[in-house]
């Protein structure tokens, strides 16, 4: 059998980023693959591909252009799954290509195949073939991510019903979309392809969503959804899904109403992607959704050389933050300090507009006792804003009516997935609303709508009191 210091299960973004970690520490590694070709979900069906995908809708439909040359112009006239698709091809080719050469540069070997426990230390890996190898390792890190949750009832056929998975395997633009579920997901399928012209209705049982979002970016969001004719039926539960004598499903909500569109896609969850590991052969357990509970410090699972990073573990889910967990959990598994984690990462969501969020909204910093101020910007305020011929688009800071630090920053429109990082670096190094009252900005840019939002809030802001303490958010989070 082989012996290896880590094996790594799955090679997404937590793992691959802890398999090179762990490398460059001279440590030999091991990473086992379940799909035909490395990345994980975040290069083959999720983050890159509708990231592409989001790309292309914006770039062939002339999206960015349409503030000048109005609502029917178009780049290319007939916008077809063929176009979508071969973006995609391209795409995913070079990143895959680039991870392979990371991990052969770093003499990270991969072994293809299904890993599952027969030990604490110990694993077998079923190839695509049958065959079976065996191989342990001092350390073990399980970042094998999520799969999207497909309950029994509802009849996916892969081309008029899909889930995330499939609507990117072999994309096509449909004559018209329902999307079942308002969460990250469904709101970006939901809003690329209402950029492409297509009908879409959005679908969610609840009255709100994205609850961790500043409201009035929400409220901003849905605005601009409605505006351009989405249809939204919030608090509207689904009652089944029956495929019509025509082969277009019609999704029957729960208050009688129906709805009849060419594509359904059903991005209601994800769970945990580990039925197949045999979790109890090395004394672990999941949750109601095939999670694994770790130390949110080291990572460590309830075995303690066990690990467990990325979407497995549940919250956020993200790419950015499942890499991170992966570099830490390797860093601990050999003996390398990590200090934590700063408190505040960004959020972003690849709507169309595009939303990204760090920090306290206006809700946590009431639920907290802090007196704040908020000051806005909209993009539509700055020349950058008019050269783009943005009309909507806004960027909302809070500020500590105490302190002037900068508790939180929101941005919905153009660029807000990049602008967020001034924000958060400023947060996260404890700055004040001086720093960009102080500060020169480049212009014209639509970062200067830091400047025209802290004049905002400034405007009716009393000078910090001499002696007075910045708030210290990290201990406030840990209370
Ligand atoms: C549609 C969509 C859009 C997204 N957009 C964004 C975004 O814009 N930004 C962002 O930050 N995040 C985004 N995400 C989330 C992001 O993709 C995930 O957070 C990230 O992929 C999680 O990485 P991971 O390391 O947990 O593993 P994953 O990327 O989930 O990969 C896990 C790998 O493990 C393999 N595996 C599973 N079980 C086994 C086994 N038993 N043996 C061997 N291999 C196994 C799987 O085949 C898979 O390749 C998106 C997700 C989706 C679905």
């Amino acid at each position: 059998m082989e012996q290896q210091d880590l094996i790594v299960i799955g090679s997404g973004p937590a793992g691959r980023r802890a398999a090179v970690q762990a490398a460059k520490l001279g440590r030999r590694v091991l990473v086992i693959e379940g799909r035909r070709r490395v990345g994980g979900v975040s290069v083959h069906t999720g983050t890159i591909p509708s990231k592409t995908l989001r790309e292309t809708a914006l770039n062939l439909s002339g999206w960015r252009e349409r503030g000048f040359y109005g609502s029917s112009y178009r780049v290319k006239e007939v916008i077809c799954g063929e176009d979508l698709g071969t973006r995609l091809g391209m795409t995913l080719e070079h990143e895959v290509s680039v991870l392979e050469h990371q991990f052969t540069r770093n003499n990270v070997r991969c072994m293809a195949g299904t890993a599952r426990f027969t030990g604490p230390h110990e694993l077998s890996v079923t190839g695509d073939d049958g065959t079976e190898q065996m191989v342990s390792a001092e350390k073990i890190l399980i970042a094998v991510g999520t799969e999207p949750f497909r309950p029994a009832d509802i009849p996916f056929d892969g081309h008029h019903v899909v889930d995330s998975d499939a609507i990117v395997s072999a994309p096509r633009v449909p004559r018209s979309l329902t999307v079942i579920g308002a969460g990250v997901i469904g709101l970006e399928y939901a809003t690329i392809f209402s950029a492409l012209d297509v009908p879409v209705t959005l679908v969610e049982p609840r009255e709100t969503f994205l609850d961790f979002v500043d409201r009035e970016i929400i409220n901003e969001f849905i605005h601009i959804l409605r505006d351009r004719g989405m249809a939204m039926r919030l608090g509207s539960s689904v009652d089944r899904i029956e495929i019509g004598s025509d082969g277009w499903p019609i999704t029957w909500l729960g208050d009688g109403r129906r709805i009849r569109s060419d594509m359904v896609l059903f991005a209601a969850g994800r769970q945990g992607a580990t039925a197949a590991l045999d979790l109890e052969s090395c004394g672990l357990a999941v949750d109601h959704r095939g999670r694994i509970a770790v130390d949110p410090a080291t990572f460590q699972t309830e075995v303690p050389h066990i690990y467990a990073a990325g979407d497995v573990i549940g919250f956020p889910s993200l790419a950015s933050t499942s890499m991170e967990q992966g570099r830490i959990a390797a860093c601990h598994a050999f003996g390398l300090p990590v200090p934590p984690a700063p408190k505040y990462f960004p959020y972003g969501i690849y709507a169309v507009p595009e939303i990204s969020t760090v920090g306290l909204n206006e809700e946590d910093a009431r639920k907290r006792g802090i007196r704040y101020e908020v000051g806005i910007a909209r993009f539509r305020e700055t020349s950058r804003g008019h050269i783009m011929g943005l009309h909507s688009g806004m960027m909302k800071l809070i500020f500590s009516l105490r302190t002037h630090r900068l508790l939180g920053v929101h941005i919905i429109g153009e660029g807000a997935t990049e602008l967020i990082h001034i924000g958060q670096a400023v947060l996260n190094l404890r700055g004040t609303l001086e720093y960009f009252i102080e500060n020169t900005f480049n212009y014209p840019t639509l970062a200067e709508a830091y400047k025209v939002a802290a004049l905002d809030a400034w405007n009716r802001m009393p000078p910090v009191a001499a002696g007075e303490e910045p708030e210290n958010l990290t201990a406030e989070a840990a209370e």
